[in-house]
């Protein structure tokens, strides 16, 4: 098994997350005693979140190179990148390192195309609704046409992200806004919608609404999983 690098703390309750379902997933497919062979290096949250708000993105670029240069220097055969939010900095973190970097939306495009859907709805921050890192990937590599929330529906996601899911609080009504927000994009013809921030299937899953979702958190940790035990 090679030894899985991961950079968490964006934020450590989906951090957690990662680090069970990576376990999990290799305790299914070695069985015995099998466990992730793993590194996490966890950034403080803080200093993250007010880099993003002021779009100091350079500095954050600077921040995920070096979280990645750690990990490969502790051993890591790969890094993953434990949010989607912060794959705006993938560009920084492949040039800073040479082990292979595992992109959340590569791996969820490929999901995607496997089910063989065309159109779905892309949730998540602001920065990954609203800016082209992400899309672009599913867009270009893969084909899949995305649409996102109204500006109003927008900014309900990204505050519900910042203000509860990070902080661990996991509200009714934040739920029922979700799924309400996933109605009209399944109304605009969405096929399924991307939980495309790892914190959001702490809120959601597919029980909560009527077209399948992507949860971007359990198909990155389980991507790498495969990538590490292959061959
Ligand atoms: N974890 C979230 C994501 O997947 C948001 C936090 C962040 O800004 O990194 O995008």
């Amino acid at each position: 098994m090679k030894t899985i690098g991961l950079i968490g703390g964006m934020s450590w309750e989906s951090s957690i997350v990662y680090y069970e379902l990576i376990n999990r997933k290799v305790r299914k497919l070695l069985g015995g005693h099998h466990s992730c062979d793993s590194l996490m290096y966890t950034v403080d949250f803080n200093e993250i979140v007010k880099l993003q708000h002021e779009d100091k993105w350079n500095e954050l670029d600077g921040i995920m190179a070096n979280a990645a240069i750690r990990l490969e220097k502790g051993g890591a055969d790969i890094v993953v990148l434990c949010t989607n939010t912060m794959h705006l900095c993938s560009e920084a973190i492949k040039n800073s390192i040479s082990i292979p970097f595992l992109h959340i939306a590569e791996a969820t495009g490929l999901e995607i195309i496997n089910r063989k859907l065309k159109k779905v709805g892309l949730l998540g921050t602001k920065f990954t609704m609203e800016k082209d890192f992400y899309k672009k990937v599913l867009t270009e590599q893969f084909g899949i046409e995305v649409i996102i929330p109204d500006e109003n529906e927008r900014e309900i996601i990204h505050s519900v992200i910042y203000d509860e899911l990070i902080k661990g609080e996991i509200r009714t009504n934040s739920r029922e806004a979700y799924k309400a927000i996933i109605a009209n994009l399944e109304a605009r013809g969405a096929e399924a919608v991307i939980l495309g921030c790892t914190e959001i299937p702490l809120l959601i899953n597919d029980s909560d609404v009527n077209i399948p979702t992507f949860d971007t958190t359990k198909i990155h940790a389980e991507k790498a999983v495969e990538w590490a035990i292959k061959d």
